[in-house]
C-alpha cells in the first residue's frame, strides 16, 4: 500500500457525535476526490438532516460542563492539540493536497498557520478578563464579565480545510463554547482528522461534534432554526453568507461571516518593483488563486504597468504546474470543473473588452482540472474579470494615472475584505490606510494572514473577526451586573 493510500485509511469516515464515530442516519455516504487526477480517495458518511440535530443534541449536552471547565484546561488541551499537529505535520499536509490540491509546500505552510490558531487561543484561554468599577452616579459597583455565547455551529469552505476549521473551533474552545462543525463536502478528510486529534489530545466527549453532508442546506436550516444554537460562524461565499443571515435573523442569532472578497492590488509609480513583483505572486498565485484573500485586481501606475507586467509574466510562464505531491509544483489543480469555467470564462470576457494574454490564458486538458498559470494586461473597466471573484491563477492588470484614481477604483467593489498596497512614500501609504474600505491591508507586502491579528472584512466581505485579542470575543457574551457598594 502507499503511503497516501495509508494516510486516507487512517483517517476516520463516519460522523463524530458525542464522543462516538457514527454511521449517518440512513446509511448514505458520499465520494471524496482528489481533484488533480479525479480519483475517489475514500467515501464518508453523509449526514441527513437528523443526524445534524443528533450532533446539536450532543453540543446542547455538553456545553454546560465544557463551559465550567477551568479556562487553564480548555486551553492546555488547545496546546497539547497544537503540539500533536506538528508531530503530525506531514501527514495533515499530504491530506490537504490530495483532497484540495495545492502543492505540498503550500500544505505545509497551511499546517504552520493553522496550528497556529491552536495555540494563539490556547495562550487567550487564560486571558478572558471582565472589568469592575465603581457607579459613577456614586453608590454600587458595576461588574462585566464575560461568558462563552453557547453552542455554535460552525461551517468552513474548501480552500484552506484546516486553517478555517481551527481559525473557528480554537477560540470557540477557549471560549467555553461546545460546537457542531460542518466541513464542505469537497474536502472533509481533513476537518475529520483534526477532531480525532482533539480527542486524542483529551477534548471530553461532545465538545466537538462533525458532521459531513453532500446536503448542506437541508442539514443545516434545522440546526439553525433551533433555538438551543446560540451561534453561527462561516466562512464561505457571499451568496451563501446572505442566506445564512437571512435565516439566522429568525432567532436572532449570533453571526460571525467571512465571506468573499475582490482584493484590489494597487502599485503606485514609486514602488519597490521587485517588492511588488514577489507581493503580487504571493497575493495572486498562493492557493493557486483560490483565497479570500487573493489580490483579484492589479491596478497599476501607468508609468511602471509595462515593466511590471513584463516580470511577472516571465515569472508566471515559467511556474510549474501539476498534482501538488510532485517536487517542485507551484500551481496544481482548481477545485473542480466548475471553477475551470469560470477562469475560461473571465479570461474570454475580458480579451473580448481588448484585454491582452501574455501568458496562459487557457484551461489544460486532460486528466485534472488544471487551468494555466495566466495574466492579462489593458483589462477594460467594466470587464467581469474586475467585478467576480476570480478564484484561479489569473493575473489581471489595469491602470491608473492619478491617486485618487487608484482610490475610486480600489473601493469600486460590493467586496471589502483586503486590499494591497504598494508605494514606498510613507505618507502615501498612511493615506491608503484611511482611504481603501476593506478590513485588512497589506502594505509592501503580499500575505497578510496570521493568527494574531483581527482577519475579517467590511462591506459584503462578512463582519467580526477571527484571530488576534478580537477573535475570541465572536464567542463570548458580555453580562453587566450592577450590585450596591459591597463595602459600604
Ligand atoms: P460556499 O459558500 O459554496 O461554501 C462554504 C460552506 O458552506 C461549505 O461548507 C458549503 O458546504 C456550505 N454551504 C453551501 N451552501 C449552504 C447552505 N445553503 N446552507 C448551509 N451551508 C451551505 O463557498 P466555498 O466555495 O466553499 O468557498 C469559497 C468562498 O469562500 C469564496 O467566496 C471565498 O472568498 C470565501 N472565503 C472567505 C474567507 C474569509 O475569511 N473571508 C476565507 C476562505 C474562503
Amino acid at each position: 500500500m502507499t503511503d497516501e493510500a495509508q494516510l486516507i485509511q487512517s483517517v476516520p469516515t463516519q460522523l463524530l457525535i458525542g464522543g462516538a464515530w457514527t454511521d449517518s442516519s440512513t446509511g448514505a455516504t458520499l465520494a471524496v476526490r482528489d481533484p488533480a487526477t479525479g480519483e475517489v480517495l475514500t467515501r464518508i458518511a453523509d449526514a441527513s438532516p437528523e443526524d445534524g440535530i443528533r450532533a446539536l443534541d450532543a453540543a446542547v449536552e455538553a456545553a454546560e460542563a465544557w463551559a465550567a471547565t477551568p479556562a487553564r484546561k480548555r486551553g492546555e488541551i488547545l496546546r497539547r492539540a497544537f503540539d500533536l499537529l506538528q508531530e503530525r505535520a506531514d501527514d495533515f499536509a499530504l491530506l490537504m493536497t490530495l483532497e484540495m490540491g495545492k502543492p505540498l509546500a503550500e500544505s505545509r505552510g497551511e499546517v504552520a498557520y493553522g496550528g497556529e490558531f491552536l495555540r494563539w487561543f490556547s495562550e487567550e484561554a487564560p486571558r478572558i478578563a471582565g472589568r469592575y468599577g465603581a457607579n459613577p452616579e456614586g453608590t454600587g459597583r458595576m461588574i462585566v464579565s464575560q461568558r462563552p455565547v453557547g453552542p455554535c455551529y460552525l461551517i468552513t469552505p474548501w480552500n484552506f480545510p484546516l486553517a478555517m476549521a481551527t481559525r473557528k473551533i480554537a477560540p470557540a474552545l477557549a471560549a467555553g463554547c461546545t460546537v457542531v462543525v460542518k466541513p464542505a463536502e469537497l474536502t472533509p478528510l481533513t476537518t475529520l482528522a483534526l477532531a480525532a486529534l482533539l480527542i486524542e489530545a483529551g477534548l471530553p466527549e461532545g465538545v466537538v461534534n462533525v458532521i459531513t453532508t453532500s446536503s448542506s442546506k437541508e442539514v443545516s436550516s434545522p440546526i439553525i432554526a433551533d433555538p438551543r444554537l446560540r451561534k453561527l460562524s462561516f466562512t464561505g461565499s457571499t451568496p451563501v453568507g446572505v442566506q445564512l443571515m437571512k435565516q439566522a435573523a429568525d432567532g436572532v442569532l449570533r453571526t460571525s461571516m467571512e465571506l468573499g472578497g475582490n482584493a484590489p492590488f494597487v502599485v503606485f509609480e514609486d514602488a519597490d518593483l521587485d517588492q511588488a513583483v514577489e507581493g503580487a505572486l504571493a497575493a495572486k498565485f498562493r492557493n493557486i488563486g483560490q483565497a479570500c484573500t487573493a489580490a483579484n485586481r492589479f491596478i497599476v501606475h501607468e508609468d511602471v504597468a509595462p515593466e511590471f507586467a513584463r516580470r511577472v509574466t516571465e515569472r508566471v510562464a515559467a511556474m510549474r504546474v501539476g498534482r501538488g505531491t510532485e517536487d517542485g509544483i507551484q500551481i496544481g489543480p482548481l477545485i473542480d470543473d466548475r471553477a475551470v469555467a469560470k477562469a475560461v470564462e473571465l479570461v474570454e470576457d475580458a480579451v473580448g473588452r481588448g484585454a491582452a494574454v501574455e501568458t496562459g490564458g487557457s484551461a489544460i486538458e486532460g486528466t485534472g482540472t488544471f487551468f494555466q498559470p495566466t495574466v492579462v494586461t489593458g483589462v477594460a473597466p467594466g470587464s467581469e474579470i474586475l467585478r467576480q471573484e476570480i478564484f484561479g491563477p489569473v493575473l489581471a492588470i489595469a491602470t491608473f494615472g492619478e491617486e485618487a484614481e487608484a482610490v475610486r477604483l480600489a473601493n469600486d467593489t460590493e467586496y471589502g475584505l483586503v486590499s494591497y498596497v504598494f508605494t514606498r512614500d510613507l505618507a502615501r501609504g498612511q493615506r491608503m490606510i484611511d482611504a481603501l474600505d476593506t478590513g485588512m491591508m497589506g502594505l509592501n507586502v503580499g500575505v497578510i494572514s496570521n493568527a494574531a491579528a483581527p482577519f475579517g472584512g467590511v462591506k459584503q466581505s462578512g463582519n467580526g473577526r477571527e484571530g488576534g485579542l478580537e477573535g475570541i470575543h465572536e464567542y463570548l457574551e458580555t453580562k453587566y451586573t450592577m450590585t450596591p457598594d459591597p463595602f459600604a
